[in-house]
């Protein structure tokens, strides 16, 4: 992605407020839009960005600034309409209606795409279930085990605040990558503790003899897909300081919050008095941006 071009404080498309005292200007950037997850970039250390609409944020350039986040409404990511967010940054009927919000999101191994079986759109269910998926092991708080497709590697280890991770295996299709998948979880975690990841209570652990351990127990299926050699992928997160103890900011309930970037882990701003917000699970809720 050709992230790297956009510029950042574009100053055509700023806001300037204007002070209730006349000739007094106070020159603040408000930057108003849907949230969706930030994308990322890889390198030597992780950048973050939020697409604000008019506006693409470099997020690392808010480090050490006050910034203040308002909770305006809703806005389904789907229908874009007004409505109050279910699930997955869509609301309740898009949810259960369209074909990016079907249960083998979540639960790889409900794949049917493999067998020409129809969930919700078999044309969409093939373009997204049949291609190349890995099962990896990533690091976040644990070690525990996962499903993506090959294209989003390492963008969902980036997104779970893995500090390591590596692959096992690379299979055709979702199908095959949730069976393992199951079948690993039997021996190794499958969940994260966002608390400890974002205090950085972490461990570092050999990911590669981790794997040669759960190779026993890979489905006959998939085991001819075995990565047979491969290394740990280390990433490194902008984060000027962790929090000892993380609370959680919930914008709906707390409609303005104001506080200091001190980092971005995973998907969660993280700032100085230890108030985190977790942006992807906050998709569909519309705010307001002052720095
Ligand atoms: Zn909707």
């Amino acid at each position: 992605m050709e992230i790297r071009k956009f510029v950042w404080f574009d100053f055509n498309t700023n806001i300037l407020l204007k002070s209730k005292f006349k000739n007094t200007k106070i020159c603040k950037m408000i930057y108003q839009g849907v949230l969706k997850k930030m994308m990322t970039e890889n390198g030597e250390e992780i950048n973050y960005y939020l697409d604000m609409k008019t506006d693409f944020i470099n997020v690392n350039q808010l480090l050490n600034k006050e910034i203040s986040l308002n909770f305006i409404t809703y806005e389904c990511l789907n229908c874009h309409l007004e409505k109050k967010i279910y699930r997955q940054g869509f609301c309740k009927s898009c949810f259960f209606d369209i074909p990016s919000a079907g249960d083998w999101i979540m639960k790889p191994e409900l794949s049917r795409a493999h067998l020409d079986e129809e969930d919700r759109d078999l044309e969409y269910e093939k373009s997204v279930q049949l291609k190349p998926h890995i099962v990896y092991l990533a690091n976040s708080s644990n070690v525990k085990v996962g499903v993506t497709r090959k294209t989003q590697v390492p963008t969902r280890w980036i997104d779970q605040g893995a500090h390591e991770a590596i692959e096992i295996v690379e299979v055709p299709n979702r199908y095959l990558a949730g069976i393992t998948e199951v079948a690993l979880k039997e021996h190794v975690a499958d969940k994260t503790n966002w608390r400890k990841m974002l205090k950085n209570d972490v461990e570092d652990e050999d990911l590669v003899a981790w794997r040669e351990k759960l190779k026993q127990y890979i489905p006959q299926e998939a085991l001819e897909y075995f990565i047979e050699n491969n290394s740990e992928t280390n990433l490194n997160f902008p984060v000027l300081k962790y929090p000892a103890k993380p609370k959680s900011l919930n914008l709906e309930k707390t409609p303005t919050f104001k506080g200091k970037l001190v980092g971005i882990k995973g998907q969660y701003l993280i700032f100085e008095d230890e108030t985190v917000f977790n942006i992807r699970s906050n998709e569909g809720l519309v705010v307001s941006l002052e720095i």
